[in-house]
Order: C-alpha cells, then structure tokens, then sequence
C-alpha cells in the first residue's frame, strides 16, 4: 500500500512521457495515501456519463479531465450541481465542445464526481526548495491566499501539534471555528489531511516537484479533496 502504489501510478505517467497529472490522476496518488477524495469516476462516452452519475448519486459535478488544461475553469470546464439524467447530456457535451477551442488537447474524458458537502475551501500545497527539501503549505481558498497571502509554512515530517499549530496560525483561522454563522470546520480532520500529506511529501520528494490540493473542503464533519494538481520532477 501507499508509497509502492504511488510510484507505480507515477511510473505510468512518466512513461507516457508527461510530468503534469490530471485531477483525476493526482487524486489517485491521494487515495494511495488513504487521503479523502470525492468519490468519481473517469467516463469515455455520454452513456457512461448517465451510468456514473446514477451509481454516484445526484446531484454531481462534471469536469474536464486533461493534462493539457490545469485550470479547468478557465476554459468552463466544470459544471457543480448537475442534478438530472438530461442535464448530465447537455454537460457532457459542453464540455466536449471544449476540444474544438483547444486544438491538440489530450482528453481523457469526463470525470463524473460527487458534490462535496458544504464546507470551508482551504488550500494545502507541497513545494520543493533547493535548500530545504518538501516544503508544505496551508491557507483558506479564494482572496485569503491569492490576495492576502494568508498562509503558513512548514518542513515535513510534521507532527500532530505542528499541523495544528499550522492551522492556527492563519489570520484567517477564526473562519475555520465558524464565526458568523458559517461552517465550523472538523479541525481533527484537517489535522489528519495535512499528516497524510506530510508522509506523502517525505516519501515521494524524489518524484514529485509541487502539488497542490485546491480546494479542500473542511466540513462539520470530516474534509475531502475537491481538485488536486500534481507536476513531476
Ligand atoms: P479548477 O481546475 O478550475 O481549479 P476545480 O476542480 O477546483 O477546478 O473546481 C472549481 C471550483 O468549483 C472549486 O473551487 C469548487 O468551489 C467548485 N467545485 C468543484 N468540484 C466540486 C465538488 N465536487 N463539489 C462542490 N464544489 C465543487
Ligand atoms: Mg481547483
């Protein structure tokens, strides 16, 4: 389990001769590493799509899945709360419309995948620096890390208390515990994502150049990894 598992994914990629994952792929390099990921599945063809959907149960979002395309808003590739049979198709095929604006795309298909509970988005990243080695990083999504620049930083292996104490010490952190009427967040949770991630940055730092967990979804009961972004050394 988890390190050999992981390196046997990677190895495949890099066969393939490529250095960027998909979502789909990064996710799969989480779950060896027992990290909470939404539950999905990759479709080829519109009628997989229906079947994914139904077996994953509504309503489920839709993304795009490419190594090509590593911001899939940008370019409208995920649809949140697609709620029917018939809505699904018209999805699919949006998103397909996506291979005629970017010529030589490679796509992988449609990831069908569960609408996570509502929650906070955080960020947790891993960074390679010349001096240091893995280097993980934890903030709130959206304003708070790309404007504000809320974040904290720490040098893998963690313990409990280090992980708890990189929560805590965002401005941000009184988001987290839920303050006018918002989630409060299950902080054992996000303790447990970021040990996970620690073990996976220790192990896999001769493979992997950065990532990034973007969002994760910290929830009143639990967190899941919503997109993820993996690039190879
Ligand atoms: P991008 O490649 O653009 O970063 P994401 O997969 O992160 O795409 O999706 C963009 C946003 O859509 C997320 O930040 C989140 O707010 C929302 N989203 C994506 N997937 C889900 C999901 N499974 N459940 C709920 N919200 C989602
Ligand atoms: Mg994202």
């Amino acid at each position: 389990m988890s390190k050999d598992d992981a390196i046997k994914i990677i190895d495949k990629i890099k066969g393939d001769g490529r250095v960027t994952l998909t979502e789909y792929d990064s996710k799969k390099i989480l779950a060896a590493y027992d990290f909470p990921i939404t539950k999905e599945k990759l479709a080829r063809d519109e009628e997989e799509a229906v079947n994914f959907a139904k077996e994953i149960g509504y309503p489920v979002v839709l993304k795009i899945i490419s190594p090509d395309i590593t911001h899939k808003t940008d370019v409208g590739g995920v649809k949140v709360d697609v709620k029917s049979p018939g809505e699904v198709k018209t999805a699919y095929s949006e998103l397909m419309g996506i291979k005629d604006k970017i010529k030589d795309a490679d796509i992988h298909g449609v990831l069908i995948q569960e609408m996570a509970p509502k929650g906070n988005e955080v960020i947790l990243g891993m960074t390679q620096d010349p001096q240091f080695g893995p280097v993980l990083m934890f903030g709130l999504g959206g304003v708070f890390v790309e404007v504000l620049k809320d974040v904290s930083f720490r040098i893998p292996p963690l313990t409990r208390f280090d992980a708890e104490d990189m929560i805590k010490e965002i401005k941000a952190y009184p988001i987290l515990e839920g303050v006018r009427g918002g989630v409060s967040s299950d902080l054992d949770a996000l303790v447990d994502c970021i040990l996970k991630l620690s073990d996976l940055s220790v192990d896999l730092s001769d493979y992997i150049k950065e990532m990034d967990i973007n969002p994760l979804f910290a929830t009143e009961k639990g967190a899941v990894a919503v997109d993820s972004l993996v690039i190879l050394k």
